[in-house]
């Protein structure tokens, strides 16, 4: 077994759901080899009604049905008393927005994170109130829970430990790490319909695929989201490269 680097926690009223998503790829393996932990915990079972309710009516009308708060407070009592050693996050539409910065933020933090997941229309505000660390939004929608939000974040924030995933430069090439687009990715065959592979990637020469590779994240990323080079901080052969770039778009 491996070092455990992570351990996440998701409360949720659909434990399957969430194992299911688990059991597959990258993150079976990591929870496999003892990388990170997933414990699920299902809500249900801090529900002291016979009928094991979880929602009720809202005060003040309107539609849909809201979480109660008390499983939450006793399932977060139960299994974290000592509040210090996780941090409490509650997927909502009114959190700050996921970026792979937080996923880093998540994966370096050393406490557990525990995810509570919301369904129905909201969840009772106090828990907001008293129980929580942050709140995220995994982007401007409407989702029908929490889980979705939960496993995004478990996966994004995963991928970024050492030994995740197969060959650690992987995550570090990908969109966003640094702060740019990816470059576009060519498998054999060399020639598929009369597309052929960019020459440069045969040729064997490191510095110019290294070249080709960062003029193409420049540019993917200047045509797609321009937005991402305003807090990019430019290299000077990268200025040259966006240069020629900005001049052949002419
Ligand atoms: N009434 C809420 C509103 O208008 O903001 C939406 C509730 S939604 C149907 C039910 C649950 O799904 C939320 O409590 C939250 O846990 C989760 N959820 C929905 N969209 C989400 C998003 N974009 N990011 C994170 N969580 C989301």
């Amino acid at each position: 077994m491996a070092e455990l680097q992570k351990e996440f926690s998701v409360i949720t009223i659909f434990p399957d759901m969430v194992k299911s998503y688990l059991g597959y790829s990258i993150l079976k393996r990591a929870i496999e080899k003892g990388i990170i932990s997933v414990t699920v915990h299902n809500l249900r079972d801090y529900v002291t009604d016979k009928h094991k309710t979880v929602d009720d009516y809202p005060y003040g009308g309107g539609p849909g049905m809201v979480m109660k708060p008390e499983p939450f407070f006793r399932i977060v009592e139960d299994k974290w008393p000592l509040r210090e050693s996780c941090r409490i996050i509650m997927l909502s539409p009114r959190g700050r927005v996921f970026t792979q910065d937080i996923a880093r933020e998540v994966a370096e933090d050393a406490r557990e994170t525990v995810f509570l997941c919301g369904r129905y229309e909201a969840i009772d505000e106090r828990v907001r109130e008293c129980l929580i660390d942050d709140e995220i939004s995994i982007g401007d929608y409407i989702l029908t829970g929490g889980e979705l939000p939960a496993l995004v974040i478990i996966d994004a924030a995963s991928r970024l430990l050492p030994d995740v995933l197969g060959d650690e430069q992987s995550a570090e090439d990908e969109s966003f790490s640094m702060g740019l687009l990816d470059y576009p990715h060519f498998t054999r065959p060399e020639e598929f319909r009369h597309m052929r592979v960019p020459k440069v990637l045969l040729s064997g020469n490191h510095a110019d695929i290294r070249k080709w590779k960062k003029q193409q994240s420049l540019k993917i990323t200047l045509l797609k989201r321009p937005e991402l080079l305003r807090t990019y901080i430019l290299s000077d052969e990268e200025k040259v490269l966006i240069e020629k770039i900005k001049e052949e778009l002419l």
